[in-house]
């Protein structure tokens, strides 16, 4: 289309070995919480980024076997020919849709606690297990090596066999049995497999040659390393072990996918690696290594950093997991020039957080994201109007952006009227605080997409009455006036308020987010919320001088944030900071200028001198408009006819949960309320066929 466009070097096709992929954007391998327990619902999702136009479209690690069992989590699963089927399903998507499949076939070796299969767990050397449960892994002997790359090649087979283009060997993220094998913290052989990097390599190399061997005429071999750990000395180094690796298996994979390791690293947060193209200084000397294609990731949207990593010579490809996820049709739109639509990654890995909680993925920027299959969403489309013509929605935050935003694309006249000055709520009070200025994304871009909409007029500094709503005479009204952080020190440890409190000591999180500073310190952080908000509120204050103790019943601090990736970084950051940080303790009282702070097991107290209290508990639900206008809508003579209350007035959670609500509140509107009760969303049911013969036994051994 826009082959002249300043961008038209990221539509040139490329060759990966025996495929060519249509232009330079590729999806790299990403968990999705779906995979082969939901693998209608994955193969949806797949094809809708190669409706977007991705040229590779990669599903996510997928078992070879039942030595590498990641139950309870939901990744793809190759174990035996019975598999196929549910990955055909997403290779005949991608390539209607004129892209190239890729998978990432994986054996996790310690990192698989095998805790369905119960199989004995496999790594080059005796150890632990990577998960918190009390068993560990064997050091493989020859026959199992052996036994190994038998699987690796069957696998590799049954790939084929399932459609793929592109079929990976994975040394990544310190999640497979191949890396394991390279790094000598995870490998202290003293055979040919370990000692000497040439020794640590073999198996790489092995796998690689037979994947070629077995599959190579007809699919692209892909080979995922980790060039860093990003441990400085005490790791593999792109400077030194990680470049020696990819000199000495320079030529032999079709693709090089590299990037950094653990998954942490990777896949960082904008709170801990603000900068877009992170990753641009670990893997940049891979080019001049090989002369194969590379791809490259590091949350890659802004276009032309694109175009000047593949003119500088850096990447063939723009890998993306994120990116794709915040925008499935983000290579469409620039090929279109529709740079200003491009909804950005913000950053926050709630994505990531969906995958850890063995849940289908879910994305604070895109809500349709693993709802295509089970709702039918699609992010781009959404259904014309039905027969009402007016809306009104009341606050601009999340939820009342998503869904003013697709009540106008659905061809509604909206009215958006907010009470304060600036349109985003919470993501923009949020985004003010250390590290979370990529958050305001989320507003605008939906700010922005409104504006362009001619059907929606927008009010600020409206601070909406019933009396008000009712005078308007619009006949449906979205109220998402969002909620707030109590004072009193309820939440989920105490459902008692604080005793013995003055108001003068406590100070809530939106007073400070507001932009009020405590009078003075020392200021006591009481986290029973436990998740980012009080770590980032501590985090704030101690930048500001403040002398900051961190209260918290949990015994981590922020324990939510392991979902996120980002738990340890956070509780790194409060160390360094100077914050002092009492774990498993609540807040039971304040007496005069002190807290009074009780082990959580054993009851003891002790005094915490503070001048100031900012509890970050629970968070009051703002359902007083609401209420006040479902009695009007039964009084005689208003024009008043739905009144429906979405986001965080309905239900505080995640910004990711009021975008949700703001778009199915939107999707939802105006559809026949038997309709939406009966189906809820479609569900995968287990088959009740017992598949398992004897001969399809053997081929998983
Ligand atoms: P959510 O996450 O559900 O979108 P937020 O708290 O981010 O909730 O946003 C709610 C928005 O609603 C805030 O910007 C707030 O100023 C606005 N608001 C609250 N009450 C009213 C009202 N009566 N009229 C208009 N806007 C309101
Ligand atoms: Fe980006 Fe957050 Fe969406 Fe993940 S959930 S893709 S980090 S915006």
């Amino acid at each position: 289309m826009a082959s002249n466009h300043q961008y038209s070097v990221l539509f040139e096709p490329v060759r990966i070995g025996p495929v060519t992929a249509r232009n330079r954007f590729y999806q790299v391998p990403h968990c999705s919480g779906l995979g082969h327990l939901r693998p209608q619902a994955e193969a949806e999702m797949r094809r809708i980024k190669a409706e977007g136009g991705w040229a590779v479209v990669s599903n996510q690690e997928t078992e070879i076997h039942p030595t590498s069992d990641l139950s309870p989590f939901a990744e793809h699963r190759l174990w035996d020919e019975r598999d196929i089927p549910a990955l055909r399903l997403m290779t005949d998507k991608v390539h209607g849709e004129g892209a190239l499949a890729a998978i990432e076939i994986a054996h996790s070796g310690h990192h698989a606690p095998n805790l369905s299969s119960r199989a004995p767990v496999l790594a080059p050397s005796d150890r632990a297990i990577d998960n918190l449960y009390p068993k560990q892994a064997r050091a493989m002997d020859k026959a199992d090596i052996r036994e190994f790359r038998r699987w690796h090649r069957a696998a590799a087979g049954r790939a084929r066999a399932a459609g793929f283009d592109i079929i990976y060997v994975y040394a990544g993220h310190g999640l497979t049995l191949p890396q394991h094998f390279l790094l000598p913290e995870t490998n202290d052989r003293t055979d040919e497999y370990g000692g000497s990097l040439e020794n640590r390599v073999r198996l790489i190399r092995e796998l690689l040659e037979e994947t070629i061997d077995e599959v190579g005429h007809d699919c692209a071999v892909a080979f995922r390393f980790a060039v860093d750990e990003m441990r400085g000395a005490d790791g593999m180094q792109a400077a030194e072990e990680g470049r020696a690796v990819v000199e000495l298996l320079a030529e032999l994979p079709d693709l090089w996918d590299v990037n950094v390791s653990d998954w942490a690293n990777d896949s960082a947060t904008t709170r801990f690696q603000p900068q877009d193209g992170y990753q641009t200084p670990y893997i940049e000397f891979v080019k001049q290594v090989t002369s194969k294609p590379v791809v490259a990731v590091g949350r890659l949207s802004s276009p032309d950093m694109m175009v000047s990593m593949v003119n500088r010579g850096i990447v063939d490809f723009i890998g993306a997991a994120r990116p794709s996820i915040a925008d499935p049709f983000l290579p469409r739109k620039i090929q279109e020039g529709r740079i200003d639509e491009i909804r950005e990654c913000i950053g926050c890995n709630v994505c990531v957080a969906s995958d850890n909680l063995g849940i289908p993925i879910r994305c604070t920027q895109n809500p349709t994201m693993g709802e295509e299959w089970r709702r039918g969403w699609h992010p781009e489309r959404i259904a014309a109007k039905g027969d009402a013509s007016e809306t009104l929605v009341i606050g601009a935050g999340p939820a009342g952006l998503e869904c003013a935003l697709q009540l106008a694309r659905r061809g509604y006249q909206v009215t958006l009227a907010e009470a304060t000055e600036t349109l985003g709520g919470r993501v923009l009070r949020e985004s003010r605080l250390p590290g979370l200025a990529a958050w305001r994304r989320v507003a605008d871009n939906r700010v922005y997409e409104l504006q362009q909409l001619g059907n929606v007029q927008i009010y600020t500094d409206s601070r909406l009455t019933a009396q008000e709503v009712g005078e308007l005479g619009i006949g449906n009204i979205f109220v998402a006036t969002g909620a707030s952080w109590r004072a009193d020190g309820v939440g989920r440890t105490s459902r008692n308020p604080l005793k013995e409190h003055t108001p003068s000591v406590i100070m809530t999180p939106d007073a400070i987010m507001d932009g009020n500073l405590p009078i003075g310190g020392p200021v006591l952080i009481y986290d029973d919320d436990q998740a980012y908000l009080a770590g980032v509120l501590a985090e704030y204050l101690a930048r500001k001088d403040y002398s900051v103790d961190f209260v918290t019943p949990a015994g981590i601090v922020s324990p939510w944030m392991e979902n996120t990736l980002e738990q340890s970084l956070i509780q790194r950051r409060l160390i360094e900071l100077g914050v002092r940080i009492h774990t498993s303790r609540e807040l039971t009282a304040i007496t005069g200028e002190s807290a009074v702070i009780a082990c959580v097991y054993s009851g003891q107290t002790v005094a915490v001198a503070c001048r100031t209290i900012v509890p970050v508990t629970e968070r009051l639900r703002r359902h007083g408009l609401f209420d006040q206008l479902v009695a009007l809508k039964d009084t005689a003579g208003t024009a008043i006819k739905t009144v429906e209350l979405i986001g965080d007035a309905a239900a505080p959670g995640l910004i990711a949960d009021a975008v949700f609500a703001g778009h199915m509140a939107a999707r939802n509107f105006e559809t026949a309320p038997e309709l939406a009760a009966a189906s809820w969303f479609r569900r995968e049911m287990p088959g009740l066929n017992e598949s398992s013969s004897s001969s399809e036994r053997k081929q998983s051994t």
